[in-house]
C-alpha cells in the first residue's frame, strides 16, 4: 500500500490464537501455572486461556491434536459493517472458506486463508469478560485481578508465522486486511523479501510473516505474550528455568521493534516468546523501515546470536523439501525475526 493510498481500519486487532499441542495436559501447566494465564472454558479438546489484562474473555485457544502447529488466527473487526466489508474484500481475493457461528463468546466468524494457508477468521461480535468473584479486581479498570502467578503475562501480543513467499503474505495482510507495515528485511538491494512486520494497531506488530527456509506452509515461528518491563523477561526465564523448560534465547533485545525478548517451547513443542519493550507506531503517514544483509548483523541487538534451531525449527517441524542445507544468507535472515 502506498503512503497516499486510504487506510483501512476494519481490522481493529489481534483477538486470539489457537495453539495445537500433543501434550494437552502439559501445555495448559505451562501456560497456567508457568506463565501464569487464567482458564476460562473447556470444550471438547480445547482450553481457553486469557492474559489477566486482556478485555476479551479469551485470547489463547490450547487444543489436544496429534501434532503441534498454530490452528485458527482470529483477528477482531472495528465494527459490524467493517466486518462484512473485509468478508467481501477476502473473498473477492479468493481466500474465502465460509461464514460460522462463531467461536466460544463470539458472534459470526468469517473464516479464511493467507495465502500460505494459515486458517483465521474475523469477527465482530464478543462476550465480555467478567471475572468470577474469586477473580474480581480491586481496579474498576483492570478486568480481572492481577494474580501474580508463575510470569504473570499481562495480554496477547503478537506471533510470527511463516511462509514460502513472503511478499504475497505481505501484500494480502497490507493490501486485503489493511495492516499497516511497520519494518521489512530485504535483501539483494531489495529484490528478495526475507521478512515483513505488520499491525491494525499501536502496537509495533501483531503478525509477521518470515520465509520458510524448508519450503513449508501453514507453520508458526512463534507465539508472543506481553510482560510489562524487562524485569519481568527476566524472571520469567527463573521461573521457567526453574521448571525444566528449554529456554532457547534471551533475555535480550530485538534491533527490529527494539523488544526484548525471551523464547522457549511450551510442552506441546510451539515456540511461546515473552516480550517487552517494543516501541509504539501512531504515525498515519508511518515510513516502513528497510534493514539489508548488512544492518541486520545476528539479528539481535546486542546478546548472543540466535541458535541455528531459532532458524530450522518451527511448528510443525518437518523436513527441508529437498532435503539441501539452509544457506547461510537465509540464516541470517531469519535469525532477525522478532
Ligand atoms: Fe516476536
Amino acid at each position: 500500500m502506498s503512503a497516499q493510498a486510504e487506510p483501512i481500519h476494519d481490522i481493529a486487532h489481534l483477538g486470539s490464537v489457537e495453539l495445537f499441542t500433543p501434550q494437552p495436559d502439559k501445555s495448559l501447566w505451562y501456560f497456567r501455572d508457568l506463565l501464569g494465564m487464567e482458564p476460562v472454558h473447556e470444550a471438547g479438546p480445547s482450553v481457553y486461556l486469557r492474559g489477566y489484562g486482556d478485555y476479551a474473555t479469551s485470547t489463547l485457544k490450547l487444543t489436544a491434536a496429534s501434532t503441534n502447529g498454530v490452528g485458527c488466527i482470529s483477528w477482531r473487526a472495528a465494527s459490524p459493517q467493517a466486518l462484512e466489508r473485509r468478508a467481501k474484500a477476502i473473498g473477492d481475493a479468493g481466500l474465502g472458506l465460509g461464514w460460522t457461528n462463531g467461536d466460544f463468546g463470539r458472534g459470526r466468524s468469517f473464516r479464511f486463508r493467507d495465502p500460505d494457508g494459515h486458517v483465521m477468521e474475523i469477527y465482530y461480535e464478543e462476550q465480555k469478560y467478567v471475572a468470577p468473584p474469586q477473580l474480581h479486581s480491586n481496579l474498576k479498570n483492570l478486568p480481572q485481578k492481577f494474580t501474580g502467578r508463575g510470569a504473570s503475562v499481562r495480554r496477547i501480543d503478537h506471533l510470527a508465522l511463516l511462509a514460502e513467499n513472503v511478499a504475497a503474505n505481505r501484500k494480502f495482510a497490507t493490501e486485503v486486511l489493511g495492516f499497516q507495515l511497520r519494518e521489512q528485511v530485504r535483501f539483494d538491494q531489495g529484490k528478495t523479501e526475507i521478512g515483513s512486520w505488520m499491525s491494525p494497531t499501536a502496537i509495533h506488530h501483531q503478525l509477521a510473516y518470515v520465509v520458510d527456509v524448508k519450503g513449508a506452509h501453514g507453520r508458526l515461528h512463534h507465539f508472543s505474550m506481553w510482560v510489562d518491563n524487562r524485569d519481568d523477561v527476566m524472571r520469567a526465564a527463573d521461573i521457567l528455568t526453574e521448571n525444566g523448560i528449554f529456554i532457547e534465547a534471551g533475555p535480550s533485545k530485538h534491533n527490529n521493534s527494539q523488544g526484548f525478548y525471551l523464547y522457549s517451547y511450551e510442552p506441546g513443542g510451539n515456540r511461546v516468546e515473552i516480550y517487552s519493550s517494543s516501541f509504539l507506531v501512531v504515525a498515519p503517514d508511518w515510513e516502513p523501515v528497510t534493514w539489508n544483509e548488512e544492518e541486520r548483523g545476528t539479528g539481535t541487538y546486542w546478546g548472543a546470536r540466535l541458535p541455528d534451531s531459532f532458524i530450522e525449527y518451527a511448528t510443525p517441524n518437518v523436513q527441508s523439501k529437498t532435503g539441501a542445507p539452509i544457506p547461510e544468507i537465509l540464516k541470517d535472515a531469519i535469525a532477525s525475526l522478532s
